[in-house]
């Protein structure tokens, strides 16, 4: 079933000079009932640990979102009858075969790329892990182009994303099967399910290599997704459901989970320009 997040259950905090809504956790056990609400969420901490199973001083999330425990019906194997794309490529996939156990070595992404436009700063660091056969630069470009688009959560200037490769308010992590599926614990994944845990969104590459059937050839769309998806729980946002058939999905919609009639939607904020 599909869970919700209970109103009310949100928390403030503060973020540089603004307050931000943070909804608590909509994490599930591996038994599929909701998690103890957390206090905070992922831009409450700045994390320097490269690991993302406890929780920081400052109290970000211990419990994992997923997305989600239910999904595991989703079809293990999809159809890929080409090589990679100029598009693929532009993500950092450089292959479509998926690469099932890396080196379990996180390896940030160095160097910064400072934030465009107008807005409150926030900082990411992005992290690839070894020997999954991703290009980590382009990976880290798309990220941060995704972050910044005008349909993205940065749109109209109301955030801008700044790429660190120190201390971060979120962390973008892409690892393989194996090693996302050990980072998303006490969350079931089974490596085919992102999820967001503490400060870090955690991309699995079995997705981000593959995609969903729902958004067809369009693989870049749904990265653009899953990292829309993963980073606004980071962001405090919770989930959303279809509001009925012919619909946008939300971007905050677990469309990994399948459409349920909504049109496929990668953006927080899609049609905008500015
Ligand atoms: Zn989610």
């Amino acid at each position: 079933m599909p869970r919700t997040c209970a109103p009310g259950s949100g928390s403030r905090i503060a973020l540089a000079a603004a307050s931000v809504l943070l909804v608590a956790g909509c994490g599930v056990t591996t038994s599929g009932t909701a998690a103890a609400p957390s206090t905070s969420a992922g831009l409450a901490a700045s994390s320097s640990s490269p690991s993302s199973s406890s929780p920081s001083s400052s109290g970000s999330l211990a419990i994992p979102e997923t997305d989600d425990v239910e999904t595991v019906d989703v079809p293990s194997v999809l159809a890929v009858d080409s090589g990679p794309t100029p598009a693929d490529f532009a993500a950092g996939v450089r292959s479509l075969k998926v690469v099932q156990t890396g080196t379990g070595r996180l390896v940030v992404v160095p160097g910064a790329v400072a934030a465009p436009g107008r807005g409150r700063v926030v900082k990411v660091r992005v992290e690839v892990e070894a020997g999954i056969g991703v290009d980590a630069t382009a990976f880290a470009a798309f990220v941060m182009a995704t972050l910044n688009d005008p349909r993205g959560w940065g749109h109209g200037g109301t955030l801008r994303f700044a790429r660190t490769g120190g201390a971060a308010q979120i962390r973008v992590v892409l690892a393989s099967p194996t090693t996302s599926a050990r980072l998303c614990r006490p969350l079931q994944t089974f490596g085919k399910l992102s999820c967001r845990t503490g400060n870090a969104a955690v991309l699995t590459s079995y997705r981000w290599v593959k995609a969903i059937p729902e958004y067809g050839s369009d693989r870049t769309g749904y990265r653009h997704y899953v990292l829309s998806h993963e980073v606004g729980h980071a962001l405090g946002h919770g989930h959303r459901q279809c509001a009925g058939r012919g619909a946008v999905a939300p971007v905050m919609m677990q469309q990994t989970k399948g459409l349920k009639g909504c049109l496929p939607n990668p953006w927080p904020y899609p049609g905008r320009t500015v």
